[in-house]
């Protein structure tokens, strides 16, 4: 017993004190980032829902279906696993330790030993998909590029040993008597069954030996991962609980420096617009960077890195990790950097973004903020925010941007539009409507009998493609009743653009403006056929006092279907495949609207791509980038109208002009006979037309 004590002890004192001392080091370094914003740290039935479907039910894992399953095992096992290790601790002092009340019952053996068979069986799983998937064999395709592959081996080895000394110890435990289960315990019972012939004083000994080995491994394990990526062990759970409800997309969040939003009117002198250091993030920003698995499944489904951009959510937040774990000497030493390392004072001298910079000004460039990221990270890292944040101060602070980004926002400054046509030309689009559309003027408030105010957007009102959406939507609603007006030369760019693209000086200034126009008209519902509008007038202009009831036209005309105030009577025979705009599906979770509308019209045959719902693929146009050249790589817009072509559909459907705009230039591009981009208004429009009325 003396031996087990000793070496027991030893082996805890020695693990403790250095994951002690690292864990130290990471609360210290968090300590120097900025702080979180009140909401953050507010435990409500959102919060508790989130942790109780990601962590304990690993919802976006199971997605995945096999290393889902894999990790689901991992994860409880390691909880349920987590009392052989009180039974081990215990064991190092009284060879007949069981836990309290309930550590005799069989079906605590048996549930131990399942989950160590399963975490056997999971490890299995990670190993042949890590050796299917591993990059010698798939290139950059592979989920694992970039990562740390040595390491994710070494945990993976580390957990085999974790799992087969505890068998081996518990056997031994059965053969010298000491172990607390009488029955249940099946795997253990079957090492037994090996050992038994080797004779009691082996047993004996291989009790103490494995026992001290398996505590030694997990305490060495425990030292690897505090060392290590899988610091996600720990730290998902916290970055879970802490990241925004219900999920990381849809608005963008406002700009606070130190801690406090920033006053656009009046900004202080010391304020920061933006992250320009690794200090200027929040500390849950740098809880997002040490909760990283590299798992890869962002890396997987972001469209840039699938074209061959430079940008690869996993990596940004790899480099951004590696670059705060590298400057912490920095940091830590506040304001005497006198004996700070060499290596450290170099690292601090690096820009956060810039050529030689820790990101480069092609890798932040190239998001489309398509939200795929966020969609699928097991562990809720905010990626586009960390993106935007990063613009944000290139923009604001640096006056740093793509060239062709100074075109779009002088139109958007000196017309209000990204193709600077201006607002007298926006009522154009109407022209070739047979019916007067109703429109607002300067001063002038909602008529009582005007049900919506129909925001039509720059696209819907400049694009020519996106106005006959715009004309579709205006015949719907006027075919079904619903009495709405337009603000014409009253609207301006809802500032969609210039915020994504980190310009929050112009978004502010736009987005106030249509505020006050909205609001002193006495506007409360509103209805666009602009995926980015509705976003933005929906969940950002909240922001600024704009509280509006917004509705996409698909959502409105699916309601108008279902009421029966609009009826598809004419037969469109075409088989349809439907594009899921980002910034309705993913960032909105407007899934089931566009389709009810294509499901609605008689002879529509609907095929699915295999990019869809919360796996659609970009189109390339968010984030400000339909205004931006794309030298790098294959163009996004052409990977997805492939997909859409290969479904074999005569009609590609969406529902948002960028998407509209950029996958019939990819069909224009492929020379793609006999198939067409439309909105799925205009499909639900040929259909309600009577036959006479179609031409
Ligand atoms: S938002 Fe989209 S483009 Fe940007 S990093 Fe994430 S997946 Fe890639
Ligand atoms: S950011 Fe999230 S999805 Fe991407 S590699 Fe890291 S843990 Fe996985």
């Amino acid at each position: 017993m003396a031996v087990r004590v000793i070496v027991g002890l030893l082996l805890i004192v020695a693990a403790f004190g250095s994951a002690g001392r690292r864990l130290l080091m990471l609360y210290r370094l968090g300590r120097t980032a900025q702080p979180v914003e009140p909401g953050r740290i507010r435990v409500g039935a959102a919060q508790l829902r989130g942790e109780a479907a990601e962590v304990l039910g690993q919802r976006k894992l199971l997605t995945w279906t096999v290393p889902g399953t894999a990790h689901l095992l991992t994860f409880w096992g390691f909880l349920i696993l987590g009392l052989t290790l009180i039974e081990g601790f215990g064991a190092l002092v009284d060879r007949d330790f069981h836990i309290p009340w309930i550590g005799t019952q069989p079906w605590l053996g048996f549930l131990e030993d399942f989950f160590a068979v399963a975490v056997l069986l999971a490890v299995a799983v990670f190993a042949g998909i890590r050796l299917r998937h591993r990059p010698a064999r798939e290139g950059t395709r592979s989920r694992f590029f970039g990562s740390h592959l040595g390491g994710a081996w070494l945990i993976l080895f580390m957990i085999f040993n974790v799992i087969w000394t505890l068998l081996l110890y518990r056997g031994a435990q059965i053969n010298t008597g000491n172990f607390p289960y009488e029955n249940g315990a099946f795997a253990s019972a079957a090492v037994a069954r090996v050992l038994a012939p080797l004779g009691a004083t082996a047993n004996d000994v291989i009790e103490t030996a494995g026992l001290l080995l398996a505590l030694g491994v997990v305490l060495g394990f425990l030292v690897i991962v505090v060392h290590s990526k899988h610091l996600h062990i720990f730290t998902a759970v916290p970055n879970v609980r802490l990241s925004r409800r219900p999920r990381a997309l849809g608005a963008l969040q406002p700009v606070r420096s130190g801690g406090k939003p920033v006053d656009f009117d009046d900004p202080g002198e010391d304020d920061v617009i933006g992250r320009g250091a690794i200090e200027d993030f929040t500390w849950k920003g740098m809880l997002d960077f040490a909760s990283c698995t590299e798992c890869g499944r962002c890396q997987s489904q972001c469209p840039a890195w699938n074209t061959g951009k430079p940008l690869s959510p996993k990596l940004l937040i790899m480099s951004l990790r590696d670059h705060a774990l590298a400057k912490a000497p920095y940091l830590l030493a506040g304001d005497d950097h006198a004996n700070v390392d060499a290596l450290a004072l170099a690292e601090a001298q690096r820009p956060l973004v810039g050529d030689d910079g820790v990101i480069t000004p092609d890798v932040l460039w190239s998001c489309t903020t398509c939200g795929a990221c966020v969609e699928q990270c097991p562990v809720d890292i905010e990626h586009v925010d960390h993106i935007v944040d990063m613009r944000r101060y290139q923009v604001v602070m640096e006056a740093s941007f793509p060239r062709e980004a100074a075109v779009l926002l002088r139109n958007l400054e000196h017309a209000g539009d990204p193709w600077g046509r201006g607002a007298p030309a926006r009522l154009e689009w109407t022209a070739k409507l047979d019916f007067p559309v109703r429109v607002l003027g300067d001063g002038e408030t909602l008529p009582e009998d005007a049900e919506y105010l129909f925001w039509v957007g720059c696209a819907g009102a400049f694009d020519e493609r996106a106005t006959r959406t715009s004309r579709a939507v205006a015949e719907l609603l006027h075919t079904a009743g619903v009495e709405f007006v337009v603000l014409g030369s009253g609207e301006t760019c809802t500032g969609d653009p210039a915020r994504r693209l980190g310009n929050e000086l112009l978004f502010q200034e736009l987005a106030r403006q249509n505020v006050q126009t909205l609001t002193s008209a006495g506007v409360r519902k509103i209805v666009t056929t602009c995926a980015h509008c509705f976003n933005s007038l929906g969940n950002e202009y909240p922001q600024l006092g704009g509280d509006f009831e917004v509705v996409h036209h698909t959502q409105l005309l699916s309601r108008l279907l279902a009421e029966g105030r609009l009826t598809p009577v004419r037969p469109v025979e075409a088989t349809v495949t439907y594009h899921d705009p980002c910034y309705l599906g993913r960032h909105n979770r407007v899934f089931a609207a566009p389709r009810d509308l294509l499901g609605s019209v008689a002879g529509v045959r609907l095929t699915e791509p295999d990019r869809t719902r919360e796996r659609s693929f970009c189109c390339g146009a968010g984030g400000a980038r339909m205004w931006l050249e794309e030298p790098l790589g294959t163009r996004i817009n052409e990977n997805r109208t492939d997909e859409l072509i290969a479904t074999g559909a005569e009609v590609v459907a969406a529902a948002c002009p960028y998407c509209i705009d950029m996958l019939a230039d990819g069909v224009a591009q492929r020379a793609a006979e006999g198939v067409t981009v439309t909105d799925v208004a205009d499909v639900l429009l040929r259909s309600v037309r009577q036959p006479e009325e179609a031409s």
